[in-house]
């Protein structure tokens, strides 16, 4: 007796369909045979499929043996979600559903011994790829329901256990499927938890943040400990803009693979701020496994990756993130595989001025050498320093500051001027291919849109030679006076927007010297 079930499998960010087909009584006695390509934990489900079946109070086929088959057979399989169809194939091939196919519908859901149905990765990239086939249904473990009924043009049913599924093959008309309001999702889960006004002081800093956000510049802030740079850091998400459904369903996708959706809404709907510590390898940073699972930079997509001690960071880790810091992905090779993840995010980066920490701290003493000093902020790779826009100190807060009583603005004022500037930018690139904002204009566009008048060249011409700053900060420096005068509503770049954005260039000057 043969019978098939659809399932998926994942790769990459894409699922693919996977034909389960369960043949029981055509090999040995007591066998249970899982083939095409699978991993460890798909061999473990003939364990928990006896048990569930079992405890479920189904006859388990024995003696009669099993022989499953995942195809395609030339593709590996990986993880516990098979375990579903498997077992409902078994059912099948034992007549509890009188010869009805399954073919209508895709089952994922690992088993618990108990018969419970346990939550998978991938279900949204799953419910994608059975609406591509043609399967008009889907049924997923519960916790994993709304993620795949975000996608329209299939339905939805939440399992919770074993027997349901029979009952949902059995007599589908007693079931209804899950409906989501994809936006109503989106607004409900669009909601952060910090706010900008939370920090205190800092005013410099919250406007090259502001800058930052509104050109999609990366930042690095060079302070000492305590003064509030992962704090700041941490609120880049509440002043870009919201997310889009369609920013919201691809990056949910990522967290869905990588086994990360924390969300039970869904859907993640406030952007990424992911802060990896400085002792993550390349392949936690990138991506890596047998069968690629996003890394960092991936989880990070559309929104903030945080690199808090920069100069800590290993220098093989840092320059693995050329590729997504150009491209907006990163393609992890593999000998028979290579997979693409998205990856485009703001970098955002924090850093000691120098080893102690203290130096140019008009309160503590710092002890370190000019020497000491050079080595540890050479420690970072000038190819990655290159792409980061805007360096900004962050000093200690004075108390005077900590203890004002002055209103301070919250995120949401901030974000509407950063809205504002991206629409500009929107606009102004909107015939050119892969450039949303300023910060992405290759050498072409920044002298089509960043002509600036004699006074102002000779300002800059001021600052590069006078300022000892490299001619590779020249380009930054008007992509960022771009961004200042787009925030201004000005048409032109002024040479007061020219004059901020060389203010933002910090590590470029002999600052340490
Ligand atoms: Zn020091």
């Amino acid at each position: 007796m043969l019978y098939k079930a659809h399932s998926a499998a994942v790769y990459g960010i894409e699922a693919y369909v996977v034909e389960v087909e369960v043949d029981v009584g055509s090999t040995r006695m007591n066998e249970f045979n899982v083939v095409g390509l699978p991993d460890v934990a798909v061999k473990e489900s003939r364990e928990r499929i006896r048990s569930a079946l079992k405890n479920c109070g189904f006859d388990f086929p024995s003696p009669h043996g099993v022989t499953i088959n995942l195809a395609p057979a030339d593709v590996r399989k990986e993880g516990s979600a098979f375990d579903l169809p498997m077992a409902l194939g078994i059912l099948g091939c034992l007549g509890t559903f009188f010869g009805k196919p399954l073919d209508s519908c895709l089952f994922l859901g690992e088993l618990s011994l108990d018969g419970g149905v346990r939550p998978v990765r991938g279900a949204l990239s799953a419910a994608l790829a059975a609406r591509e086939k043609g399967i008009r249904s889907l049924a997923v473990p519960e916790a994993n329901a709304r993620e795949a009924a975000v996608v329209e043009g299939v339905d939805v049913f939440a399992l919770r256990s074993l027997p349901q599924a029979v009952d949902l093959i059995n007599s589908p008309e007693s079931f209804k499927p899950l409906r989501v309001d994809a936006h109503g999702l989106l607004a409900e889960a669009a909601q952060y938890s910090v706010d900008l006004r939370d920090v205190q002081g800092q005013q410099a800093a919250k406007r090259a943040l502001e800058v930052a956000c509104a050109g999609s510049h990366n930042i690095i802030f060079i302070g000492p400990p305590g003064a509030g740079k992962t704090m700041l850091a941490k609120r880049i998400p509440t002043i870009l803009p919201p997310m889009s459904l369609e920013e919201a369903i691809e990056t949910t996708r990522i967290h869905s693979v990588a086994g990360v959706l924390e969300d039970s809404r869904g859907l993640v709907g406030t952007r990424p701020f992911r802060a990896p510590h400085h002792t993550i390898s390349d392949a936690g940073l990138i991506g890596g496994g047998a069968i690629p699972r996003p890394g960092e930079v991936s989880l990070g997509h559309h929104g903030v990756l945080f690199l808090d001690e920069l100069p800590e960071f290993q220098r093989n880790v840092l320059e693995v993130m050329r590729q997504p810091l150009e491209d907006g992905s990163v393609t992890i090779a593999r000998a028979a595989i290579s997979v693409t993840f998205p990856a485009r995010f703001m970098l955002a980066a924090a850093m000691n001025p120098c080893p102690c920490g203290f130096f140019g701290d008009t309160t503590r003493d710092c002890h370190c050498t000019p020497p000491q000093i050079q080595r540890y902020v050479s420690k970072i790779s000038g190819p990655l320093l290159d792409r980061i826009d805007i360096h900004i100190e962050v000093p200690a807060v004075k108390y005077k500051e900590l203890r004002s009583q002055q209103p301070v603005e919250d995120s949401g004022a901030v974000r509407q001027r950063v809205i504002q500037a991206r629409q500009i930018q929107l606009q102004r690139y909107a015939a050119e291919k892969k450039v949303y904002a300023n910060a992405q204009m290759p050498p072409k566009l920044i002298r089509k849109h960043c002509g600036i008048s004699a006074e102002g060249e000779k300002l800059l011409e001021n600052a590069i030679t006078r300022l000892g700053l490299s001619a590779r900060a020249h380009d930054r420096i008007l992509k960022v006076a771009r961004t200042i005068s787009d925030l201004d509503g000005s048409e032109n770049i002024e040479p007061r927007h020219l004059s901020e954005a060389i203010q933002y260039r910090t590590l470029d000057r002999t600052y340490w010297a």
